[in-house]
Protein backbone atom coordinates (compact mmCIF):
# COMPACT_ATOMS: atom_id res chain seq x y z
CA UNK A 1 0.00 0.00 0.00
CA UNK A 2 2.88 2.62 0.59
CA UNK A 3 6.02 2.83 -1.05
CA UNK A 4 9.66 2.11 -0.12
CA UNK A 5 12.10 4.83 -0.77
CA UNK A 6 15.79 3.42 0.24
CA UNK A 7 18.17 5.57 0.83
CA UNK A 8 20.98 3.28 2.51
CA UNK A 9 23.20 2.88 0.19
CA UNK A 10 25.75 5.49 -1.07
CA UNK A 11 26.38 8.96 1.03
CA UNK A 12 23.06 11.24 0.72
CA UNK A 13 23.24 13.81 -1.96
CA UNK A 14 22.62 17.53 -0.42
CA UNK A 15 20.20 20.19 -0.60
CA UNK A 16 17.83 19.85 -3.82
CA UNK A 17 19.63 16.33 -5.11
CA UNK A 18 18.24 15.53 -1.26
CA UNK A 19 14.77 16.54 -2.17
CA UNK A 20 14.32 15.61 -5.62
CA UNK A 21 14.37 11.74 -3.71
CA UNK A 22 11.95 12.32 -1.26
CA UNK A 23 8.43 11.43 -1.85
CA UNK A 24 6.35 14.54 -2.23
CA UNK A 25 2.38 15.20 -3.57
CA UNK A 26 2.13 17.10 -7.14
CA UNK A 27 0.14 19.77 -5.77
CA UNK A 28 0.47 22.26 -8.92
CA UNK A 29 -0.68 25.40 -7.49
CA UNK A 30 0.64 27.60 -10.71
CA UNK A 31 -1.49 25.47 -12.81
CA UNK A 32 -4.53 26.02 -10.27
CA UNK A 33 -3.88 29.57 -10.74
CA UNK A 34 -5.49 29.35 -14.29
CA UNK A 35 -8.46 27.96 -13.16
CA UNK A 36 -8.66 30.53 -10.24
CA UNK A 37 -8.30 33.52 -12.48
CA UNK A 38 -11.86 34.06 -13.64
CA UNK A 39 -13.53 32.78 -10.92
CA UNK A 40 -11.92 36.08 -8.61
CA UNK A 41 -12.29 38.32 -11.70
CA UNK A 42 -16.09 37.11 -11.74
CA UNK A 43 -16.30 37.87 -7.81
CA UNK A 44 -14.38 41.39 -8.38
CA UNK A 45 -16.78 42.68 -10.94
CA UNK A 46 -19.84 40.67 -9.78
CA UNK A 47 -19.53 40.35 -5.74
CA UNK A 48 -22.74 38.59 -4.25
CA UNK A 49 -24.50 37.55 -7.46
CA UNK A 50 -21.12 35.40 -8.28
CA UNK A 51 -20.56 34.22 -5.10
CA UNK A 52 -24.47 32.79 -5.42
CA UNK A 53 -23.57 30.79 -8.89
CA UNK A 54 -20.37 29.55 -7.56
CA UNK A 55 -21.97 28.09 -4.63
CA UNK A 56 -24.54 26.39 -6.80
CA UNK A 57 -21.76 24.86 -9.11
CA UNK A 58 -19.13 23.65 -6.46
CA UNK A 59 -21.15 23.01 -3.55
CA UNK A 60 -24.73 22.51 -4.93
CA UNK A 61 -26.29 24.62 -2.97
CA UNK A 62 -28.94 27.40 -3.81
CA UNK A 63 -28.23 30.19 -1.60
CA UNK A 64 -30.29 33.15 -1.32
CA UNK A 65 -27.84 35.48 0.69
CA UNK A 66 -24.00 34.85 1.64
CA UNK A 67 -23.34 36.10 5.23
CA UNK A 68 -24.84 33.60 7.88
CA UNK A 69 -27.99 35.59 9.63
CA UNK A 70 -26.98 36.16 13.61
CA UNK A 71 -29.64 33.98 14.60
CA UNK A 72 -27.94 30.88 12.85
CA UNK A 73 -25.19 31.21 14.88
CA UNK A 74 -26.96 31.74 18.46
CA UNK A 75 -28.86 28.49 17.63
CA UNK A 76 -26.06 26.48 16.79
CA UNK A 77 -24.14 27.12 19.79
CA UNK A 78 -27.54 26.36 22.02
CA UNK A 79 -27.60 22.96 20.23
CA UNK A 80 -23.98 21.99 20.23
CA UNK A 81 -23.42 19.13 21.82
CA UNK A 82 -22.13 19.48 25.31
CA UNK A 83 -19.17 16.87 24.86
CA UNK A 84 -18.54 18.66 21.92
CA UNK A 85 -18.89 22.50 23.09
CA UNK A 86 -16.28 21.43 26.04
CA UNK A 87 -13.78 19.64 24.13
CA UNK A 88 -14.23 23.47 22.13
CA UNK A 89 -13.78 25.20 25.04
CA UNK A 90 -10.45 23.33 26.20
CA UNK A 91 -9.14 23.36 22.62
CA UNK A 92 -9.72 27.47 23.14
CA UNK A 93 -8.13 27.66 26.42
CA UNK A 94 -5.46 25.92 25.72
CA UNK A 95 -4.24 27.86 22.49
CA UNK A 96 -4.73 30.83 23.95
CA UNK A 97 -2.33 30.25 26.78
CA UNK A 98 0.23 29.85 24.23
CA UNK A 99 -1.03 32.72 21.98
CA UNK A 100 -1.45 35.13 24.35
CA UNK A 101 2.69 34.72 25.59
CA UNK A 102 3.44 35.43 21.65
CA UNK A 103 2.11 39.01 21.86
CA UNK A 104 5.13 41.62 21.27
CA UNK A 105 5.75 44.42 23.13
CA UNK A 106 7.76 47.52 21.74
CA UNK A 107 10.82 48.27 21.76
CA UNK A 108 13.03 51.40 21.67
CA UNK A 109 16.93 51.37 20.86
CA UNK A 110 18.92 54.36 21.82
CA UNK A 111 20.85 54.46 18.54
CA UNK A 112 23.29 57.73 19.93
CA UNK A 113 22.30 60.28 22.54
CA UNK A 114 19.30 61.75 20.99
CA UNK A 115 18.65 59.28 18.20
CA UNK A 116 16.09 56.43 18.57
CA UNK A 117 14.42 53.99 16.82
CA UNK A 118 11.40 52.61 18.50
CA UNK A 119 9.86 49.40 16.31
CA UNK A 120 5.85 49.20 17.58
CA UNK A 121 3.44 46.53 17.04
CA UNK A 122 0.28 47.06 15.53
CA UNK A 123 -2.63 44.50 14.49
CA UNK A 124 -3.84 44.34 10.87
CA UNK A 125 -7.01 45.96 11.16
CA UNK A 126 -9.29 43.75 9.20
CA UNK A 127 -8.77 39.97 8.44
CA UNK A 128 -10.81 36.94 6.58
CA UNK A 129 -10.36 33.63 8.04
CA UNK A 130 -11.00 30.74 5.64
CA UNK A 131 -11.79 27.69 7.69
CA UNK A 132 -12.04 24.50 5.17
CA UNK A 133 -15.18 22.65 4.78
CA UNK A 134 -14.86 20.46 1.23
CA UNK A 135 -14.43 17.13 2.35
CA UNK A 136 -14.30 17.29 6.20
CA UNK A 137 -15.03 20.28 8.18
CA UNK A 138 -13.06 22.05 10.14
CA UNK A 139 -14.48 24.00 13.43
CA UNK A 140 -10.75 22.80 14.96
CA UNK A 141 -9.59 25.67 12.25
CA UNK A 142 -11.97 28.39 14.04
CA UNK A 143 -10.04 28.16 17.06
CA UNK A 144 -6.48 28.38 15.32
CA UNK A 145 -7.66 31.32 12.75
CA UNK A 146 -9.60 33.04 15.39
CA UNK A 147 -7.46 32.71 18.65
CA UNK A 148 -4.07 34.05 17.12
CA UNK A 149 -6.05 37.22 15.52
CA UNK A 150 -8.22 38.22 19.00
CA UNK A 151 -4.53 37.71 21.15
CA UNK A 152 -2.85 40.13 18.52
CA UNK A 153 -5.66 43.05 19.44
CA UNK A 154 -7.46 42.35 15.75
CA UNK A 155 -10.49 44.49 15.69
CA UNK A 156 -12.59 43.30 12.98
CA UNK A 157 -12.79 39.45 12.35
CA UNK A 158 -14.84 37.99 9.88
CA UNK A 159 -15.09 34.11 8.56
CA UNK A 160 -15.62 31.92 5.78
CA UNK A 161 -16.57 28.85 5.05
CA UNK A 162 -18.38 26.28 2.44
CA UNK A 163 -22.12 26.50 2.25
CA UNK A 164 -22.98 22.72 3.31
CA UNK A 165 -26.14 21.26 1.48
CA UNK A 166 -26.86 19.10 4.07
CA UNK A 167 -27.89 22.48 6.48
CA UNK A 168 -29.84 24.17 4.22
CA UNK A 169 -26.47 26.18 2.82
CA UNK A 170 -25.37 27.52 5.87
CA UNK A 171 -21.74 26.08 7.32
CA UNK A 172 -21.01 23.14 9.02
CA UNK A 173 -23.12 23.78 13.05
CA UNK A 174 -20.49 22.81 14.70
CA UNK A 175 -18.30 26.19 12.63
CA UNK A 176 -20.60 28.42 13.33
CA UNK A 177 -21.36 27.73 17.00
CA UNK A 178 -17.04 27.80 17.08
CA UNK A 179 -17.55 31.05 15.55
CA UNK A 180 -20.26 32.41 18.55
CA UNK A 181 -17.84 30.59 21.01
CA UNK A 182 -15.06 32.99 20.01
CA UNK A 183 -17.98 36.07 20.27
CA UNK A 184 -17.47 36.26 15.68
CA UNK A 185 -20.54 37.35 14.72
CA UNK A 186 -19.37 37.72 11.01
CA UNK A 187 -19.69 34.58 9.25
CA UNK A 188 -19.76 34.03 5.41
CA UNK A 189 -21.26 30.91 3.01
CA UNK A 190 -18.36 30.75 0.58
CA UNK A 191 -16.20 28.02 0.10
CA UNK A 192 -12.78 27.95 -2.48
CA UNK A 193 -10.83 30.63 -4.55
CA UNK A 194 -14.38 32.56 -4.37
CA UNK A 195 -14.25 33.28 -0.75
CA UNK A 196 -10.99 34.19 -0.90
CA UNK A 197 -11.88 36.73 -3.67
CA UNK A 198 -14.91 37.83 -1.43
CA UNK A 199 -12.53 38.60 0.87
CA UNK A 200 -9.71 41.08 -0.50
CA UNK A 201 -12.22 43.25 -3.28
CA UNK A 202 -15.01 43.00 -0.74
CA UNK A 203 -18.87 42.48 -1.75
CA UNK A 204 -21.54 45.42 -1.76
CA UNK A 205 -25.14 44.88 -0.89
CA UNK A 206 -27.09 44.55 2.65
CA UNK A 207 -24.85 40.97 3.33
CA UNK A 208 -21.72 42.08 1.31
CA UNK A 209 -18.69 42.11 2.85
CA UNK A 210 -16.19 44.88 3.41
CA UNK A 211 -12.80 43.85 1.62
CA UNK A 212 -10.10 42.59 4.17
CA UNK A 213 -6.31 43.58 4.89
CA UNK A 214 -5.26 39.72 5.56
CA UNK A 215 -6.62 36.36 4.64
CA UNK A 216 -5.54 33.42 6.18
CA UNK A 217 -6.27 29.67 6.65
CA UNK A 218 -5.56 26.57 5.12
CA UNK A 219 -7.74 25.18 2.54
CA UNK A 220 -7.45 23.54 -0.85
CA UNK A 221 -5.33 23.99 -4.14
CA UNK A 222 -7.88 26.28 -5.15
CA UNK A 223 -8.10 28.36 -2.04
CA UNK A 224 -4.19 28.39 -1.95
CA UNK A 225 -4.00 29.31 -5.87
CA UNK A 226 -6.56 32.52 -4.84
CA UNK A 227 -4.07 33.22 -2.45
CA UNK A 228 -1.32 33.55 -4.50
CA UNK A 229 -2.79 35.50 -7.26
CA UNK A 230 -4.56 38.10 -5.08
CA UNK A 231 -1.08 38.72 -2.91
CA UNK A 232 -0.11 41.99 -2.90
CA UNK A 233 -3.56 43.53 -2.71
CA UNK A 234 -4.40 41.39 0.61
CA UNK A 235 -1.62 39.77 2.45
CA UNK A 236 -1.41 36.37 3.30
CA UNK A 237 -0.07 33.98 5.59
CA UNK A 238 1.66 30.95 4.28
CA UNK A 239 0.48 28.64 1.99
CA UNK A 240 -1.29 25.72 3.91
CA UNK A 241 -2.22 22.92 1.80
CA UNK A 242 -2.85 19.13 1.95
CA UNK A 243 -1.82 17.64 5.23
CA UNK A 244 1.56 15.77 5.84
CA UNK A 245 2.99 13.98 8.61
CA UNK A 246 6.48 12.88 8.68
CA UNK A 247 7.45 10.28 11.10
CA UNK A 248 11.40 9.92 12.12
CA UNK A 249 11.41 6.67 14.07
CA UNK A 250 14.05 3.96 15.11
CA UNK A 251 13.62 0.70 16.20
CA UNK A 252 12.55 2.33 19.89
CA UNK A 253 9.20 3.17 18.21
CA UNK A 254 6.17 1.19 18.57
CA UNK A 255 4.70 0.25 15.07
CA UNK A 256 1.19 0.36 16.36
CA UNK A 257 1.68 4.39 17.12
CA UNK A 258 3.62 4.81 13.88
CA UNK A 259 0.76 3.44 11.57
CA UNK A 260 -2.08 5.13 13.55
CA UNK A 261 -0.54 8.59 12.98
CA UNK A 262 0.23 8.12 9.47
CA UNK A 263 -3.00 7.08 9.08
CA UNK A 264 -4.66 9.96 11.08
CA UNK A 265 -3.51 12.24 8.91
CA UNK A 266 -4.19 10.24 5.56
CA UNK A 267 -7.41 10.52 6.25
CA UNK A 268 -7.55 14.06 5.81
CA UNK A 269 -7.55 14.34 1.93
CA UNK A 270 -6.41 11.92 -1.18
CA UNK A 271 -3.45 14.25 -1.47
CA UNK A 272 -2.18 14.10 2.15
CA UNK A 273 1.11 12.79 2.68
CA UNK A 274 2.51 10.46 5.58
CA UNK A 275 5.80 9.83 5.49
CA UNK A 276 7.99 7.72 7.57
CA UNK A 277 11.87 7.65 7.55
CA UNK A 278 13.23 4.98 10.11
CA UNK A 279 16.91 3.77 10.31
CA UNK A 280 15.25 0.11 11.34
CA UNK A 281 13.98 -2.75 9.02
CA UNK A 282 12.17 -4.11 11.59
CA UNK A 283 9.94 -1.03 11.95
CA UNK A 284 9.17 -0.14 8.65
CA UNK A 285 8.01 -4.00 7.94
CA UNK A 286 5.88 -3.86 11.26
CA UNK A 287 4.53 -0.76 10.44
CA UNK A 288 3.49 -1.82 6.95
CA UNK A 289 1.93 -4.93 8.35
CA UNK A 290 0.31 -2.11 10.94
CA UNK A 291 -0.84 0.01 8.30
CA UNK A 292 -2.78 -2.69 6.47
CA UNK A 293 -4.83 -3.82 9.11
CA UNK A 294 -5.65 -0.59 10.92
CA UNK A 295 -6.60 0.78 7.29
CA UNK A 296 -8.83 -2.11 6.45
CA UNK A 297 -10.85 -0.83 10.52
CA UNK A 298 -10.52 3.08 9.21
CA UNK A 299 -13.87 5.00 7.99
CA UNK A 300 -12.37 7.44 4.72
CA UNK A 301 -10.48 4.24 3.34
CA UNK A 302 -11.02 4.24 0.02
CA UNK A 303 -11.96 8.20 -0.66
CA UNK A 304 -8.88 9.34 1.02
CA UNK A 305 -6.52 7.06 3.34
CA UNK A 306 -6.03 4.25 0.45
CA UNK A 307 -5.22 6.99 -2.11
CA UNK A 308 -3.28 9.13 0.24
CA UNK A 309 -0.66 6.62 1.32
CA UNK A 310 -0.56 4.55 -1.91
CA UNK A 311 0.25 8.06 -3.88
CA UNK A 312 3.35 8.97 -4.39
CA UNK A 313 3.52 11.74 -1.80
CA UNK A 314 4.04 8.94 0.58
CA UNK A 315 6.79 5.92 1.79
CA UNK A 316 8.74 4.89 3.81
CA UNK A 317 12.26 6.16 3.85
CA UNK A 318 15.02 3.55 5.12
CA UNK A 319 18.32 5.35 6.18
CA UNK A 320 21.29 4.36 7.26
CA UNK A 321 21.38 6.07 10.53
CA UNK A 322 19.97 8.60 12.85
CA UNK A 323 22.17 11.40 11.33
CA UNK A 324 21.02 10.74 7.83
CA UNK A 325 17.31 10.73 8.87
CA UNK A 326 17.34 14.10 10.47
CA UNK A 327 19.10 14.98 7.19
CA UNK A 328 16.21 13.94 5.26
CA UNK A 329 13.36 15.48 7.48
CA UNK A 330 15.16 18.52 7.01
CA UNK A 331 14.98 18.28 3.24
CA UNK A 332 11.52 17.32 3.37
CA UNK A 333 10.37 20.20 5.60
CA UNK A 334 7.66 18.69 6.79
CA UNK A 335 4.40 20.38 8.12
CA UNK A 336 4.12 17.89 10.55
CA UNK A 337 6.94 16.02 12.11
CA UNK A 338 6.97 13.45 14.85
CA UNK A 339 10.06 11.99 16.90
CA UNK A 340 9.73 8.86 17.66
CA UNK A 341 13.01 7.74 18.83
CA UNK A 342 14.97 6.54 22.15
CA UNK A 343 16.30 10.43 22.61
CA UNK A 344 13.45 12.37 20.72
CA UNK A 345 14.09 15.63 22.44
CA UNK A 346 17.55 15.93 21.68
CA UNK A 347 17.00 15.13 18.12
CA UNK A 348 14.37 17.36 17.78
CA UNK A 349 16.54 20.42 19.15
CA UNK A 350 18.43 20.03 16.14
CA UNK A 351 15.37 19.59 13.45
CA UNK A 352 16.38 22.92 11.22
CA UNK A 353 12.76 22.62 9.06
CA UNK A 354 9.30 21.51 10.11
CA UNK A 355 5.93 23.52 10.91
CA UNK A 356 5.86 21.73 14.21
CA UNK A 357 7.90 18.81 15.75
CA UNK A 358 6.17 16.73 18.04
CA UNK A 359 8.50 15.25 20.85
CA UNK A 360 8.35 11.39 21.95
CA UNK A 361 5.62 9.04 22.04
CA UNK A 362 2.99 11.18 24.29
CA UNK A 363 2.81 13.55 21.54
CA UNK A 364 0.78 12.33 18.62
CA UNK A 365 -0.06 15.39 15.76
CA UNK A 366 -3.88 15.03 16.47
CA UNK A 367 -3.22 16.08 19.74
CA UNK A 368 -1.68 19.45 18.07
CA UNK A 369 -4.95 19.21 15.55
CA UNK A 370 -7.01 20.05 18.33
CA UNK A 371 -5.45 20.41 22.15
CA UNK A 372 -1.99 20.82 22.11
CA UNK A 373 -2.07 24.47 22.69
CA UNK A 374 0.10 24.94 19.66
CA UNK A 375 -1.61 26.10 16.47
CA UNK A 376 -2.48 23.48 13.34
CA UNK A 377 -2.37 26.07 10.40
CA UNK A 378 1.19 25.01 9.42
CA UNK A 379 2.84 25.42 6.35
CA UNK A 380 3.14 22.16 3.71
CA UNK A 381 4.75 21.80 0.59
CA UNK A 382 8.22 22.20 1.49
CA UNK A 383 7.30 25.94 2.59
CA UNK A 384 8.50 25.03 6.40
CA UNK A 385 12.07 26.02 4.97
CA UNK A 386 11.25 29.17 4.17
CA UNK A 387 7.92 30.32 6.34
CA UNK A 388 6.13 29.73 9.51
CA UNK A 389 2.38 28.50 10.99
CA UNK A 390 -0.10 30.74 12.24
CA UNK A 391 0.58 32.89 15.46
CA UNK A 392 -0.16 36.13 16.68
CA UNK A 393 2.92 37.39 14.56
CA UNK A 394 1.10 36.48 11.74
CA UNK A 395 -1.71 39.55 12.46
CA UNK A 396 0.98 41.94 13.60
CA UNK A 397 2.92 44.21 11.73
CA UNK A 398 6.14 45.99 13.27
CA UNK A 399 6.38 50.25 12.34
CA UNK A 400 9.63 51.85 13.08
CA UNK A 401 9.61 55.11 14.62
CA UNK A 402 12.34 57.02 13.89
CA UNK A 403 13.06 60.06 16.60
CA UNK A 404 16.00 62.30 16.43
CA UNK A 405 17.40 65.17 17.77
CA UNK A 406 18.91 68.38 15.45
CA UNK A 407 22.21 67.43 17.16
CA UNK A 408 21.80 64.07 16.42
CA UNK A 409 20.79 64.49 12.64
CA UNK A 410 23.74 67.02 12.43
CA UNK A 411 25.93 64.57 13.58
CA UNK A 412 25.45 61.99 11.00
CA UNK A 413 24.70 63.90 8.17
CA UNK A 414 28.33 63.75 6.13
CA UNK A 415 27.83 60.46 6.03
CA UNK A 416 24.10 60.38 4.83
CA UNK A 417 25.44 63.16 1.98
CA UNK A 418 28.47 60.30 1.18
CA UNK A 419 26.07 57.37 0.48
CA UNK A 420 23.22 59.58 -1.13
CA UNK A 421 26.28 60.81 -3.44
CA UNK A 422 27.39 57.09 -3.98
CA UNK A 423 24.13 56.06 -5.46
CA UNK A 424 24.10 59.27 -7.73
CA UNK A 425 21.17 60.53 -5.62
CA UNK A 426 21.92 64.13 -4.67
CA UNK A 427 18.47 65.21 -3.97
CA UNK A 428 18.40 62.55 -0.54
CA UNK A 429 22.06 64.72 0.63
CA UNK A 430 20.43 67.79 -0.07
CA UNK A 431 17.29 67.09 2.21
CA UNK A 432 19.64 66.92 5.23
CA UNK A 433 21.80 69.87 3.92
CA UNK A 434 18.62 71.96 3.45
CA UNK A 435 18.35 71.54 7.43
CA UNK A 436 21.66 72.84 8.19
CA UNK A 437 21.43 76.39 5.88
CA UNK A 438 23.79 74.42 3.51
CA UNK A 439 26.86 73.61 5.76
CA UNK A 440 27.13 70.39 5.89
CA UNK A 441 28.77 69.92 9.53
CA UNK A 442 32.00 67.81 9.34
CA UNK A 443 32.42 64.87 11.31
P1 LIG B 1 -11.85 23.58 1.18
O1 LIG B 1 -12.81 24.34 2.01
O2 LIG B 1 -10.43 24.02 1.17
O3 LIG B 1 -12.34 23.59 -0.34
C1 LIG B 1 -13.69 23.37 -0.67
C2 LIG B 1 -14.05 24.36 -1.76
O4 LIG B 1 -13.25 24.14 -2.93
C3 LIG B 1 -15.47 24.26 -2.22
O5 LIG B 1 -16.31 25.07 -1.43
C4 LIG B 1 -15.41 24.77 -3.65
O6 LIG B 1 -15.74 26.12 -3.68
C5 LIG B 1 -13.96 24.64 -4.05
N1 LIG B 1 -13.86 23.71 -5.17
C6 LIG B 1 -14.10 22.38 -5.17
N2 LIG B 1 -13.93 21.88 -6.42
C7 LIG B 1 -13.59 22.90 -7.22
C8 LIG B 1 -13.23 23.04 -8.61
N3 LIG B 1 -13.24 21.97 -9.43
N4 LIG B 1 -12.91 24.25 -9.08
C9 LIG B 1 -12.89 25.33 -8.27
N5 LIG B 1 -13.21 25.28 -6.96
C10 LIG B 1 -13.54 24.07 -6.44
O7 LIG B 1 -11.98 22.05 1.67
P2 LIG B 1 -11.22 20.71 1.25
O8 LIG B 1 -11.33 20.48 -0.23
O9 LIG B 1 -11.72 19.65 2.15
O10 LIG B 1 -9.69 20.96 1.56
C11 LIG B 1 -9.22 21.26 2.85
C12 LIG B 1 -7.73 21.07 2.85
O11 LIG B 1 -7.17 21.77 3.95
C13 LIG B 1 -7.29 19.60 3.00
O12 LIG B 1 -6.32 19.33 2.02
C14 LIG B 1 -6.66 19.54 4.39
O13 LIG B 1 -5.60 18.63 4.47
C15 LIG B 1 -6.14 20.96 4.49
N6 LIG B 1 -5.88 21.42 5.84
C16 LIG B 1 -4.64 21.93 6.03
C17 LIG B 1 -4.29 22.42 7.26
C18 LIG B 1 -2.91 23.03 7.39
O14 LIG B 1 -2.65 23.73 8.36
N7 LIG B 1 -2.00 22.80 6.47
C19 LIG B 1 -5.21 22.43 8.31
C20 LIG B 1 -6.50 21.92 8.08
C21 LIG B 1 -6.84 21.42 6.82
Amino acid sequence: MISRIDLRGDALPEGGALRDLLPRAEFDVEAALEKVRPICEDVHHRGTAALIEYAEKFDGVKLEQVRVPAQALTEALEQLDPAVRAALEESIRRARLVHREQRRTDHTTQVVPGGTVTEKWVPVERVGLYVPGGRSVYPSSVVMNVVPAQEAGVESVAVSSPPQSDFGGLPHPTILAACALLGVDEVYAAGGAQAIAMFAYGTKGPDGCEPVNLVTGPGNIYVAAAKRLLKGRIGIDAEAGPTEIAILADSTADPVHVAADLISQAEHDPMAAAVLVTDSEELAEATSAELRTQVAASKHIDDRIVPALAGKQSAIVLVRDLEDGLKVVDAYGAEHLEIQTADAAALAARVRNAGAIFVGPWAPVSLGDYCAGSNHVLPTGGCACHSSGLSVQSFLRGIHIVDYTRDALAEVTHHVVTLAEAEDLPAHGAALKARFHWKVPSA
